[in-house]
């Protein structure tokens, strides 16, 4: 990946208007000098969400999420800061030129090279197979099949199915009248080569020799999208059941496509995701589409049968909970219980819903409809109730020992939940369940490393700043005299004393220029997450001078503004003062301080006292 030259970014900040922007996805009410909405990232019922349209920044009051145009790009879709970047240039028209440099800058514009041709080449594919279904004769039998399951025109548009036509290279052929070469085709995997044995055979047997084929042949075809929607893989589904042939066939994995790590759907769901906080997981890409065209829409389903780690984690970023919804068959609860794993790593609740057996959730919200299906997506039932039924079910466990060789089988499981609290929830109910002591399950439960829990975003706890600090910052950031009265004063020692004196010490030191947008950008960005969400909340808020102007009659606000901040600058001098003067007087009693060290020390402890004294002094002529 280059970087992209601050100008470039600068200049897009520029040309991308804050209001405008979060205003094309969802609208912002006017509120004083600010616009207001309801937060996107917590619930809530009265808008706290605030922009700020003259700093060029967002910051929630409930849940503490802010920063500049970029981050809410960034939040708000899902999606790193060079893809925000992006997506933010190309709707102002701006051609983003990323530099390389350093030694691997040739390899590196190479694989960006291969990674964009590859791009284009799926996208053009797509648009090929979606043609053959669509418009071709030869596209009849899976038209007929698709109307079959309710997949109308219009659906196999919106989601671009298409159908490789049942024959060995009639993607090769169209493939070579784009002028791709072999190379290239090869790269993508949707074209496969013949291996020298192979070869051989097709010449004894008099055959025409193929170097390379089609890979999906008589398939209909599904793209795989990136988070963003770009095309980077198929998965086709046989048409006409085989023998020998797996029913559904995915892209190797190519430059583009890492199979473990790409949710079908996504780019289509996240946002209905994170709105309900909640992931309807099906196993095909038919079920998918069915429930998202039914209005179930935040849905995945991940590519293959189980979840991966990486596929967990990402589904995290939108969710805490999951509802599996995988076939009554046995490999559809092999697949629930392989994906179990992943899902409790990443701390994502998992709850399993009752698909009858022989129907799948295509054929289930085809028949019952979207608020039956939503009725047992309600219903659904814990993994673990879901799975001590099940296992008390077949196993009919009566006897004690019966009973212990049960509860050792699901503690396996229960051993997999990182949480401690929601661990001992769970073996408490499976207690209960096999009419057991809970004791004697947690004896049963091997050792588990205690883990640090991550909070999501709507939970997030704040900076509990103190209110003297606090108001430092708020006054540094927003009033440029203050803070060159503070850049006149021992900043550096008194704020090196203080526990959250950086917060006060990155302000100081950043060359930020309020009035400009891309200043208070590159300022929030250089700090971390929490330290970005206190800092956007002081730029986004009112001052408390501004609330009511004229409060004091005939004191102007900037001269209040002053006078407050003196007031806490002189607190936590006093502050850093005394914390001076006690380790002075605790390095005066220890017992072998020599007499030169005693008269020095000495010394210190009135200076600093003398100090304190000035300081505690109502303020001189001077300051009229
Ligand atoms: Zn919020």
């Amino acid at each position: 990946m280059g970087t992209i030259p601050s100008e470039t970014i600068e200049q897009i900040a520029a040309a991308n208007d804050i209001v405008e922007v979060i205003g094309s996805y969802f609208p912002l009410k006017r509120a004083g000098a600010n616009f207001k909405a309801l937060c996107p990232f917590h619930q809530e019922k009265t808008p706290s969400f605030t922009v700020s349209p003259s700093r060029q920044t967002f910051h929630c009051f409930g849940c503490g999420v802010g920063g500049s145009v970029f981050r809410f790009v960034m939040d708000y879709e899902h999606i790193d800061f060079p893809s925000a970047v992006r997506k933010l240039a190309s709707r102002a028209g701006i051609t983003v030129v990323e530099k390389y440099r350093g030694g691997g800058a040739d390899d590196e514009q190479r694989q960006r090279e291969l990674r964009q041709g590859l791009l284009k080449l799926h996208a053009e594919a797509a648009q090929w197979f979606h043609e053959n279904l669509i418009k071709k004769q030869v596209g009849e039998a899976a038209r007929k099949y698709l109307r079959a399951r309710g997949i109308t025109a219009e659906i196999a548009k919106r989601w671009q199915l298409g159908y490789a036509p049942e024959e060995w290279d009639a993607f090769c052929s169209w493939a070579r009248t784009r002028s791709y070469d072999a190379r290239e085709l090869i790269a993508s995997g949707l074209v496969k080569t013949k291996d020298e044995t192979d070869l051989a055979q097709t010449q004894t047997s008099n055959l025409k020799p193929l170097t390379s084929y089609d890979r999906f042949r008589g398939r209909i075809m599904f793209p795989i999208c990136n988070d963003v929607g770009e095309v980077i893989a198929f998965s086709g589904r046989l048409l006409q059941d085989k023998e020998g042939a797996a029913k559904y066939l995915n892209s190797p994995e190519t430059a583009l496509f890492r199979k473990g790590s790409v949710l079908f759907g996504l780019d289509k769901t996240k946002r209905a995701l994170i709105e309900a906080n909640c992931a309807v997981v099906c196993e095909g890409q038919l079920d998918l589409i069915s429930l998202f065209e039914a209005g179930i829409t935040n849905v995945v389903a991940p590519q293959g049968t189980a979840f991966t780690e990486s596929q967990a984690r990402i589904l995290k970023r939108f969710v805490n909970e999951v509802v599996l919804c995988f076939d009554a068959d046995a490999a559809g609860q092999k697949a629930a219980e392989r994906s179990l794993d992943a899902l409790l790593e990443n701390e994502l609740i998992v709850r399993v819903a009752e698909i009858p057996p022989g129907e799948d959730p295509d054929s289930l919200v085809r028949r019952e409809g979207k608020g039956a299906f939503e009725t047992r997506v309600e219903g659904a039932r814990d993994f673990f109730d879901y799975l001590i039924e099940r296992e008390a079910a077949a196993s009919k466990p009566e006897s004690y020992p019966e009973r212990i060789r049960l509860a050792r089988r699901i503690v396996e499981m229960i051993a997999r939940v990182p949480e401690p609290l929601l661990r001992g929830e769970i073996v408490q109910k499976t207690a209960a369940r096999l009419n057991l002591a809970a004791e004697e399950l947690t004896k049963l439960l091997p050792a588990i490393p205690t883990r640090e829990v991550k909070l999501p975003v709507a939970d997030r706890i704040q900076l509990r700043v103190p209110q003297v600090i606090e108001e430092l910052c708020r006054l540094a950031l927003r009033n440029p005299e203050f803070r060159e009265f503070l850049r006149s004063q021992d900043w550096q020692r008194v704020l090196v004393e203080h526990e959250w004196g950086t917060l006060v010490t990155s302000i100081l030191e950043a060359q930020l220029d309020v009035t400009k947008p891309d200043s208070i950008d590159a300022f929030l960005n250089s700090v971390d997450e929490t330290e970005r969400s206190f800092f956007s909340h002081l730029l986004t808020e009112k001052l408390s001078t501004e609330k009511a102007p004229g409060r004091r009659g005939w004191i102007k606000p900037e001269i209040d503004a002053m006078r407050v901040g003196k007031e806490s600058w002189s607190f936590l001098q006093k502050d850093s003062l005394r914390r001076e003067l006690k380790r002075v007087e605790t390095l005066m009693a220890q017992p072998n301080v020599s007499p030169g060290d005693v008269i020095n020390l000495q010394k210190q402890i009135l200076d600093l006292r003398e100090q304190l004294h000035e300081l505690s002094q109502p303020a001189g002529p001077a300051d009229k």
